[in-house]
C-alpha cells in the first residue's frame, strides 16, 4: 500500500536516492466475485471505484480495464475543465465537478496539476455577442461564475491575437470562466486508481469485458478474457465502446462512435497564459506547462472506430489555428493523435440504470468527459451502492429520451470540450 506523499517523504527518499517508493498503485488478478464491479479504467472507471469505496464504505471492489488504465480517452484529452454551460442541469452537474476538482490534489495526495488560468470564448458577430450575453446571463443565474468581455478585454487577455479588423473572424468579445482551466489528465487517473488501491480496489488491467453474466433477467457478472467474475452491482463507464457493451448486454444505446483528435507544437516560452477557444471556427488552444500548445477542435465527420484522425478536419483545426494567431504559422507541429468519443443526440452524458437490471452506465460524455470525472464517478457510485439516482443525475437518466426532456446543451452553449 502506497505511503502518503508528502514534502518530508520527498526529502527523505531524495537522501536514499529515491529508490524506496512503493508502486502507486497494484496491478491485481481479478477475484471469482465482488460487491461492486466497474468496468472500464478511465478516469470515470477509476473515480467511480475510488467513491464506491470511499463514500458507501464498500470493501470488494473490482475495476477491470481491457488495455492499462487511462489508455482511452482519459489519456488522450486537451484537459480543459469549465462549467460554462447553458442549462441549469448541466450546470449543476458540471460545476458540482468543477468544485472537486479544486479539492482534488488534497483529496487524492495527488498532484493533478490543476491549474485555474481562465478560458475565454471568443465571439466574432453582434450575433454571437448576443449569443455570448446569453450564456453568461444563463450562467450567472444557475450560480457559477462567468464575465462578459468586450473586445479589449479579450485582447489585454490575449495580445497576440489576430487584430485586424479584416480578419475572417473579427473579434468583437467574449466570456469569460475565471475558475476554469486545465489539469494532467494521467495524473487524474493515476490519483484516482492510487487513493482507490490504497481503500483496497482491485485495479485488474489487461482484462477485457466480452459478455455479461445474465440471471434471472438480471446482471449477475462479467464474462472477461481472465474468466468469469461475479458482481452485486456492475457500472460500466467505457466512452467510445458505450455501443459495443451495450451490445453485449441486449440493448442499445442512442449513441454514435466519433474519433476527435488533437496535436500539439513543439514547445514554445511562455505566450498563453488562458484557455482560449474561437465560436466561429471550433478551434480551441492551451500551453501546457512544457510550452507545448495543445490544439483541439471538432468531430470528425464520420462515425469510425479508427483512433488516429482524418486530415480534412487536421487542415480545419489548423486553419483556426493561423486564423487566431498568424505568428504561429511558423512552429512545428509535434504530434497528432485521437480518440474515440461516445456521442448521444442531445450532447449531455447518459447517467442511470439501463434496460439490464443491476448494470448501471455513465457514458455519452463526447467530447467532453473529462471535465466531469470527479462528478461522474460520485454520481455513478453512487447509483450502484444505493440502485437510486443522486438528484444531480436524475435529469441525465436515459429516460430523457423517451420523454423528450433533453438537455440539448449542443443547441445551447454551442461549445465542444
Ligand atoms: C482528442 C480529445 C480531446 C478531448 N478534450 C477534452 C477536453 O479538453 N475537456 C474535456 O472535458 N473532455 C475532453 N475530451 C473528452 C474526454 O477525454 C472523455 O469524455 C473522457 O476522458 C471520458 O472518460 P472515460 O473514463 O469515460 O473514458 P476513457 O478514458 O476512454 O476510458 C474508458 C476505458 O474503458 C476501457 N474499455 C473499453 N471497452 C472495454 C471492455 N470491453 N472491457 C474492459 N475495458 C474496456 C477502455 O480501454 C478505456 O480505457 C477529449 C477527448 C478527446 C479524444
Amino acid at each position: 500500500m502506497a505511503s502518503k506523499y508528502s514534502a518530508f517523504q520527498l526529502f527523505k527518499e531524495g537522501l536514499k536516492g529515491h529508490t524506496g517508493w512503493e508502486p502507486a498503485w497494484q496491478d491485481k488478478s481479478p477475484s471469482p466475485s465482488y460487491d461492486a464491479l466497474v468496468i472500464g479504467g478511465g478516469g470515470h472507471g477509476l473515480a467511480t471505484a475510488y467513491y464506491l469505496a470511499r463514500n458507501h464504505g464498500l470493501k470488494r471492489v473490482g475495476l477491470l480495464e481491457k488495455g492499462w488504465i487511462g489508455g482511452g480517452n482519459t489519456g488522450r484529452n486537451t484537459t480543459v475543465i469549465r462549467s460554462n454551460y447553458f442549462y441549469p442541469e448541466s450546470v449543476a452537474l458540471y460545476d458540482f465537478a468543477l468544485k472537486l476538482y479544486e479539492g482534488l490534489s488534497r483529496e487524492l495526495n495527488y498532484n493533478i496539476m490543476f491549474s485555474q488560468r481562465g478560458i475565454a470564448v471568443v465571439a466574432h458577430s453582434e450575433l454571437e455577442m448576443e449569443m455570448a450575453a446569453r450564456i453568461t446571463n444563463a450562467m450567472q443565474i444557475n450560480g457559477t461564475d462567468a464575465e462578459l468581455l468586450n473586445r479589449e478585454q479579450v485582447l489585454e487577455r490575449v495580445p497576440l491575437l489576430n487584430q485586424n479588423d479584416d480578419a475572417r473572424f473579427p473579434i468583437f468579445g467574449g466570456i469569460w470562466q475565471g475558475r476554469a482551466g486545465v489539469a494532467r489528465h494521467d495524473a487524474v487517473a493515476w490519483g484516482y486508481a492510487r487513493a482507490a488501491d490504497k481503500l483496497g480496489v482491485d485495479i485488474i488491467q489487461n482484462c477485457e469485458v466480452t459478455g455479461f453474466l445474465i440471471e434471472n433477467g438480471r446482471c449477475a457478472g462479467v464474462k472477461t478474457t481472465r474468466g468469469e467474475i461475479r458482481a452485486g452491482t456492475t457500472g460500466m463507464a467505457v466512452a467510445g465502446n458505450s455501443s459495443v457493451l451495450s451490445a453485449m448486454a441486449g440493448f442499445e444505446l442512442p449513441v454514435r462512435s466519433f474519433a476527435l483528435q488533437a496535436m500539439v507544437t513543439e514547445p514554445v516560452k511562455p505566450c498563453l497564459d488562458t484557455v482560449l477557444l474561437y465560436m466561429g471556427t471550433g478551434t480551441y488552444l492551451s500551453q501546457s506547462d512544457k510550452g507545448e500548445l495543445v490544439i483541439g477542435g471538432g468531430l470528425d465527420r464520420i462515425p469510425s472506430y479508427g483512433q488516429r484522425g482524418n486530415p480534412p478536419l487536421q487542415e480545419e483545426i489548423l486553419s483556426g489555428l493561423l486564423e487566431m494567431f498568424p505568428a504561429f504559422g511558423q512552429l512545428k507541429l509535434l504530434r497528432q493523435w485521437a480518440g474515440i468519443v461516445d456521442v448521444v443526440p442531445d450532447s449531455s452524458p447518459v447517467i442511470g440504470p439501463t434496460p439490464l437490471p443491476g448494470l448501471y452506465i455513465n457514458g455519452g460524455w463526447g467530447t467532453g468527459g473529462f471535465k466531469a470525472i470527479p462528478a461522474g464517478g460520485w454520481l455513478l457510485a453512487h447509483l450502484m451502492a444505493n440502485e437510486e439516482h443522486h438528484e444531480i443525475s436524475r435529469p441525465f437518466d436515459m429516460d430523457r429520451f423517451a420523454r423528450g426532456r433533453l438537455i440539448d446543451e449542443a443547441a445551447g452553449a454551442a461549445i465542444a470540450h
